[in-house]
């Protein structure tokens, strides 16, 4: 007997010709939410719903679309998006540039045959490796964060021949078994131990611990193939190390003979106030992490590049590491058109000027609410607001949330909220932020 699936033709029709409406009617958005959280429940993951209850008040909002630097429920509502998706916004939501170049690159063709050459991988690659510092050349494309640092893991591995790895602690790179190896957080690694073999977490920030297990490392006869550091830490509750700290972790590495793997999926792309993080202190690495806002706010796709050097294995065998859709014809039209875009509009400029205002502004506030706020810290959109307790910080989210604002919450560090807006955020809308958390703190201050 062949299975019915009438049912399911009908249904799948059905929210086709919702995804080609442009407004639903009343009914339908009432139909849609319920029938979203429904699935949710029933077949995503309840949990998720439950932490939705926990840090908003109304858990059932569904986001329908978006545009610059904010999105509306289905319903309408309006939010300034100062999560930014993690980090993916930096050119804003849907930025028309990065939009059409998509939609040109699709009417043509979407995915590669794989066998001939791809001419958008080239070219892309070409041009990171002409805003990427010093004498980084060669481009690995992936198609996420994890991925990238996947194959940073791999790279190191094979060019030093040697199997230890330093990173450090509150550090995020990723959730699948090799960068969670780097990943420093219990609650994400405790369900999945043994990971990875060699890698020993330090204290962030302090470069005198890294020296120590170069050295210890090295004195057991297992030499470290390369530390992996964050410029910034993102999920670790945006961490400022010390100006020295990335210069000094550079020399280490040279001394020993190990690799400088920087971590930029958050802090890259303009993010920070320069176009790298690690441009501050005018450190090159020799793998860098890129992915997040890499694809333009639009498609996913990351990238791990690398010097010269580290590429030998790979050019006498190029599937050694190979990946069906990273670089992909699709999304890098999105990174060449993001590319494009932040150096045109003077995104990064513009994410330091923006960033010192926030943060002056942000200070000015916390300082009236010590009862509620530790510390406000960051570097151009980079910004982390802690708070005493995890529960202010969550009643803040909430009462953000009810206001228009959305920030969240980081991986690592509870007591922290984030502020990683669009780099494209007007001063207007920078205003409206700070006016909707004054009103937040000072109903908070009242629980503290
Ligand atoms: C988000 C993040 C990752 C992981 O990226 P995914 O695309 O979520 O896999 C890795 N490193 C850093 C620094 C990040 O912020």
């Amino acid at each position: 007997m062949s299975l019915d699936y009438s049912h399911i033709i009908a249904e799948s029709q059905r929210y086709l010709d919702m995804i080609a409406k442009e407004e639903l009617t009343m009914a339908e958005k009432d139909a849609l939410v319920k029938e979203t959280v429904e699935a949710f429940r029933d077949h995503v993951n309840p949990g998720f719903l439950e932490y939705r209850k926990s840090v908003s008040t109304d858990y059932t909002s569904v986001e329908w679309k978006d545009g610059g630097a904010t999105f509306t429920d289905v319903y309408g509502k309006e939010f300034i998006d100062c999560l930014g998706g993690y980090g993916i916004y930096n050119v804003g939501h849907r930025h028309p540039k990065v939009l059409a170049a998509v939609i040109n690159q699709l009417k043509r063709q979407a995915l590669h045959s794989q066998e001939l050459l791809d001419p958008l991988r080239a070219l892309l690659a070409k041009l990171v490796a002409a805003i990427t510092p010093g004498d980084l050349q060669y481009v690995f494309f992936v198609n996420s964060g994890t991925e990238s640092v996947e194959a940073a893991i791999k790279f190191a591995r094979m060019y030093t021949g040697r199997r230890s790895f330093i990173s450090t602690t509150r550090a995020f790179h990723g959730k699948s078994l090799g960068s969670l190896s780097a990943t420093a957080k219990a609650v994400f690694r405790k369900p999945f131990l043994p990971l990875i073999p060699g890698f020993h977490h330090v204290p962030y920030g302090n470069a005198e611990a890294v020296a120590m297990m170069l050295e210890s490392c090295a004195f057991v006869g297992e030499d470290v193939a390369a530390v992996i550091v964050e410029p910034i830490q993102g999920e670790g509750g945006v961490i400022v190390p010390p100006d020295d700290y990335l210069p000094k972790l550079r020399k280490l590495c040279d001394q020993y003979g190990a690799l400088l793997i920087l971590d930029e999926v958050q802090t890259g792309m303009g993010r920070t106030g320069k176009m790298f993080a690690c441009e501050h202190c005018g450190v090159v690495p020799d793998i860098l992490c890129l992915a997040k806002a890499f694809g333009g706010g639009v498609m996913p796709i990351g990238a791990t590049v690398a010097r010269k050097p580290i590429w030998e294995k790979l050019i006498e065998n190029p599937f050694l590491h190979t990946t069906t859709f990273g670089g992909n014809p699709v999304c890098c039209a999105a990174a060449i058109a993001n590319i494009n875009v932040l150096l045109e509009e003077n995104l990064p400029q513009r994410a330091a000027e923006s960033g010192a205002y926030m943060l002056r502004r942000l200070r000015e506030l916390a300082a009236k609410y010590p009862a509620v706020v530790l510390e406000v810290r960051g570097k151009g959109l980079m910004i982390g607001i802690e708070f005493v307790s995890n529960e202010l910080g969550y009643e803040v989210a909430k009462g953000l949330f009810a206001r228009g604002v959305l920030v969240a919450g980081t991986l690592i560090n509870a007591k922290s909220i984030r502020i990683e807006p669009p780099l494209t955020i007007s001063r207007d809308q920078q205003d409206r932020v700070i006016e909707r958390l004054a009103a937040t703190l000072e109903e908070v201050n009242r629980l503290a």
